[in-house]
């Protein structure tokens, strides 16, 4: 089998799925109940959070557990406009943002904030002098990802929150779901920012947000006033942790990872180029691109097709983001950035783990080839 869709997410780290065990045996208490059992929970709560400031080394970060990044996206930006619509109505985020993001801000539109949408060049980026122009006295938050999850495409992270900082009062969130433990930030420079676990080989329907201890955040689930009161339900104390896990084991290994997805990648793209310019189109950009994620157009093929067939062949990679890549026609992003149909609807991307050799490359290019001559072109 080859899995080439790690965007999508991840195989679970063993060694994530035992901390998990282990402590769903031996922390039966509910972290908030006041005898020994629960203040064992809560201590093992409270260390993960810790652990997990630590490895990301965040300062004066207050961290809230939740189901993951969608959840994440959905409490950190209604949750600040919301709270603090009273400092201003207009927000900032990009057109090619995940629909966890973008959905949230259409929302916040009808609550009666203004949204500026900034575009995309062909290679995924904003203009950095246009995010200057759009700050006004009254933006409150500018949330633009760091890597984004079709593409690869890295916003400069840096330069945004130099921009913000000395432009605006506004806030800077960022969702860090394909960025953390896959290229260098420095999460210090961003206000508040959300993550996945089953994107750093941990289990799914878990993640956080991060943001500076000063905001003010408007719980968008209440009820018994767990985390912090931003979000009520008993907390999922093993989970939390296997979270804590995987991120420790999924940093630690950046580097190795690092360069193995780019020796990965540089193979491939040069195995592709040889289909020659009139059959393929690259999406990735060449700069400012993650090492994990490559996105290519065959034009004479439609990409459902192909990834089916691959799929025969225990191949799997995507065609868009899996969050979308049950509703029909092209890709958003892919239309942001100014493709035609033809390729913004054949997209197939692929996305690696970083553990991945060669030897696997070097298959995937062979079946490839093999199904792409069985195939009618289009
Ligand atoms: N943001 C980005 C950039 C993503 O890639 C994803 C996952 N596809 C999400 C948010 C949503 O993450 P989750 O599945 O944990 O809700």
């Amino acid at each position: 089998m080859i899995y080439f869709d790690n965007a999508a997410t991840a195989k679970v780290d063993p060694k994530v799925l035992e901390t998990y065990v282990k402590l769903v045996n031996e922390l039966i208490g509910n972290p908030a109940s006041a005898h020994g059992l629960g203040l064992k929970s809560l201590n093992y709560l409270e260390r993960a959070r810790k652990q997990i400031a630590r490895t990301l080394k965040l300062k004066n970060k207050e961290i809230v557990f939740t189901s993951g990044a969608s959840e994440s996206n959905n409490l950190g930006i209604k949750g600040f406009a919301l709270r603090n619509i009273k400092t201003g109505k207009h927000l900032i985020t990009s057109t090619v943002e995940h629909a966890s993001v973008l959905k949230v801000f259409q929302d916040l539109e009808k609550e009666g904030f203004e949204v500026t949408y900034l575009p995309v060049d062909n290679n995924g980026q904003i203009s950095l002098d246009q995010l200057e122009k759009s700050l006004r006295k009254d933006t409150i938050l500018v949330s633009l990802m760091g890597v984004n999850n079709e593409t690869g495409a890295i916003f400069p992270i840096e330069k945004i929150s130099e921009i913000i900082k000395s432009n605006s009062r506004a806030i800077f969130m960022s969702d860090l779901t394909q960025a953390i433990g896959k290229v260098k930030v420095n999460l210090n420079l961003i206000d508040m920012f959300s993550m996945s676990s089953h994107k750093v080989c941990g289990l799914k329907s878990s993640g956080l947000l991060a943001y500076n201890a000063n905001l003010k955040i408007k719980p968008q689930i209440l009820g018994g006033g767990q985390e912090k009161g931003l979000r009520s339900g008993t907390d999922n104390t093993p989970l939390d942790c296997s979270l804590a896990t995987a991120l420790r084991l999924y940093m630690g290994s950046f580097e190795e990872r690092y360069a193995k997805a780019k020796e990965l990648k540089n193979y491939l793209v040069d195995e592709l180029k040889k289909f020659g310019e009139n059959e393929i189109r690259f999406i990735s950009p060449q700069d400012s691109c993650s090492p994990f994620i490559l996105n290519f157009s065959l034009l004479h093929y439609k990409a459902s097709v192909l990834v089916e067939a691959l799929s025969r062949r225990e191949v799997y990679v995507s065609t868009k983001s899996a969050c979308s890549s049950h509703t029909s026609g092209s890709s958003y992003v892919l239309e942001a950035m100014g493709f035609p149909s033809n390729i913004s609807s054949n997209a197939i991307r692929l996305s690696f783990e970083g553990t991945e050799d060669l030897e696997q490359g070097k298959q995937f290019m062979q079946i490839l080839r093999e199904e792409t001559k069985k195939l009618e072109r289009i």
